[in-house]
Formats: structure tokens, C-alpha cells, sequence
């Protein structure tokens, strides 16, 4: 365990194995259910930093200009979105489109104004 990870199933018999030291059931079997159990029981809405990671390679994603992504974008997307992100890993690009708002959306639903545990805001 010196990764300090906790080991996450549905699984009661593997929970109660000698070499899990940390684990938690997951009562729901949908994952939406399951993430919102998690966030709340482990309390890490004070932990999330939603965009921060790219979602193909998790390495760290950093604002960049523009110009040097404008050659790589979809046209809509270029009229559309003034601000750009891209990995530092792959080099995948981002930007506020639809799946960032559904993205920012779960996040509020999860963490947002009236739940137990709101993000810090920075
Ligand atoms: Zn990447």
C-alpha cells in the first residue's frame, strides 16, 4: 500500500482478503451513483480540479494561444471558442465546447452550491 490507493468494488469476498487494508463497497451499479457515493464518502469535491488533467493520457493540460493550435481546430471551432487549452503530454487540444459543459456540469451537480462539499474556488 505504499501508493496509498483504496481499492474500489462490488466485490464483498475480495474486500475481505488479508491484502486489501484499504477497499469500499460500491452499494450502486450505475456509475453515476457510484462516483457521487465516492465523492461524498471520501470527500474529495476539496480534492477536484475539473480540466486540469487531459482525459487520453492524464498528463497536465496548460492554457495556450491560439495561434499555435489554430491549424488543428474544426472551423465551428474556430469561430466559436476564443480560449485553448493542450496536453503537455500528447498535445491533445481543448476547448469550452458541449463536452465541457456537460463535464462542468456533473461537477457542480456533485460538488456545487448546496452539497455537503463545494470545491474551493480559486
Ligand atoms: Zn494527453
Amino acid at each position: 500500500m505504499a501508493e496509498h490507493r483504496i481499492l474500489l468494488t462490488r466485490d464483498r469476498q475480495l474486500l475481505m482478503r488479508r491484502e486489501v487494508t484499504h477497499g469500499c463497497y460500491l452499494r450502486a451499479a450505475r456509475p453515476e451513483e457510484q462516483l457521487a457515493y465516492l465523492v461524498h464518502r471520501l470527500q474529495l469535491c476539496r480534492l477536484i480540479r475539473p480540466f486540469a488533467r487531459c482525459t487520453a493520457c492524464n498528463a497536465t493540460v496548460e492554457p495556450v494561444a491560439v495561434e499555435a493550435v489554430v491549424a488543428r481546430l474544426p472551423p465551428s471551432v474556430r469561430q466559436l471558442q476564443a480560449r485553448f487549452w493542450r496536453c503537455a503530454g500528447c498535445g491533445r487540444v481543448y476547448w469550452q465546447g458541449s463536452h465541457w459543459r456537460a463535464m462542468a456540469g456533473r461537477v457542480a451537480r456533485l460538488c456545487g452550491e448546496g452539497q455537503p462539499h463545494r470545491p474551493a474556488t480559486r
